[in-house]
């Protein structure tokens, strides 16, 4: 179809309207670099939001899904397939838990942790954290914290969610009870700006849950596969979670997210929750390709190396702007004594595309492969572009 129109008026005509779209129209991606459709590269520090843990069409994630595509593209759970059962014994194997529904994004795999936690307690009062992000669909959006998301839908979210001040451990001891489904935290708080869950707290969460009989849930859906220096962020604090939500990277790109939970816990009655997109084998597929890449390059380790070297050097450059540096492995936070949107605006003029949390916090999630060379001209860019904006 030839259009005068460019892509931007087409989409802006029909868009819903639901996200502050940046003016750039991106067409092709390859390793951590992305280009425009005026051929302009950008070294991509958003990851597609955290999404590509392994770049951009990466060989063999792109093979797989190739190769799939032309194999069987559908299967739904009535009937078993090949590259479910695969994606099974990697995801066991890496969680440490046995029991999995899959689906399609991450809003569905909280979803999915809420309903079993329910039905595997057969309680219904859950604790979260403020500042937290669970997704936006309603029954995740009860979890989520930010009033602007929460809001404008009060009274379809569920009842008997109590929401407690991250990292703190008196708020949690009063709040966790007998009732206590479950409890569900982020390692790291992603979209509420960075916040890095203090280990002790983790563990300490972890005693609260069993006194209690209460689930602990960590939601790892950004922070898992790698993106903190370890396979979960979890095993920062070296506790075992009971369940977990995961989703973004899982399949590189193609949508899928995951429940996992431990055997001891059981199954769900047939017909509780399900997905027509549930375990598709082009899914299964790429997430086999995903895991098994990202274990060949040793992917934590990699952002532990890498993230830690960024977080060491922005640290050390001391910019005036900067209020604190956070995170963890390839997951940044800079937050920031002045709104971050123009920064983010100038990173791109400079060829680098970041991301925000909230309006203050400047959010890097450069995908895992990201080279030493790669990481220097991002920390020359970051520390560039910061340090002009200041005078
Ligand atoms: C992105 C995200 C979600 C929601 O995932 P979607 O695929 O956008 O529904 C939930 N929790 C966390 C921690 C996230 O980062």
């Amino acid at each position: 179809m030839i259009t005068l129109e460019s892509f931007q008026q087409i989409e802006d005509r029909h868009t819903s309207g639901v996200y502050s779209k940046r003016p750039l129209t991106l067409v092709r991606g390859a390793g951590c670099t992305i280009w425009d459709d005026a051929g302009n590269a950008y070294l991509d520090a958003t990851s597609g939001m955290g999404v590509a843990l392994l770049g951009h069409a990466h060989p063999a994630v792109t093979a797989a899904i190739s190769a799939q595509a032309q194999t069987l593209v559908t299967c739904p759970e009535i009937f078993y397939n090949d590259r479910r059962a695969e994606v099974y014994t990697l995801l066991a194997d890496l969680t440490g838990l046995d029991r999995f529904f899959l689906c399609s994004s991450g809003t569905e795999a909280v979803e999915g942790a809420l309903k079993a936690a329910r039905l595997l307690t057969g309680r219904t009062q859950i604790v979260a954290a403020k500042r937290s992000f669970h997704g936006r669909t309603l029954g995740a959006l009860g979890l989520t914290w930010t009033p602007h998301y929460r809001e404008p839908f009060a009274g379809w979210t569920p009842n008997g969610i109590t929401h407690i001040p991250y990292n703190n451990r008196d708020a949690a001891a009063t709040a966790i009870t007998r009732d206590t489904a479950a409890v569900i935290v982020e390692a790291v708080q992603g979209e509420g700006g960075v916040y890095p869950a203090d280990p002790a707290w983790l563990r300490g969460l972890r005693e609260l849950c069993d006194q209690h009989g209460a689930l602990l849930i960590v939601d790892e859906i950004q922070t898992g596969l790698g993106r903190t220096g370890r396979w979960f962020g979890w095993q920062h604090a070296g506790i075992q979670p009971d369940m977990v939500a995961l989703g973004k990277g899982l399949a590189g790109g193609v949508p899928m997210g995951a429940v996992a939970w431990r055997e001891s816990l059981g199954t769900l009655e047939a017909g509780t929750h399900g997905s027509t997109f549930g375990g598709n084998p082009l899914a299964c597929a790429a997430a086999v390709a995903v895991l098994t890449a990202l274990r060949e390059i040793d992917a934590p380790d990699r952002a532990d190396r890498i993230g830690g070297w960024l977080l060491d050097q922005f640290r050390a450059a001391d910019i005036p702007l900067v209020r604190e540096v956070r995170g963890t492995g390839l997951m940044i936070g800079l937050e920031l004594r002045d709104r971050v949107t123009p920064i983010v605006q100038a990173l791109q003029e400079c060829g680098v595309l970041a991301l925000v949390a909230g309006k203050m916090v400047l959010r890097l999630l450069p995908p895992l492969i990201l080279t030493e060379a790669e990481a220097q001209r991002l920390r020359d860019t970051v520390i560039e572009v910061l340090t002009d904006a200041r005078a």
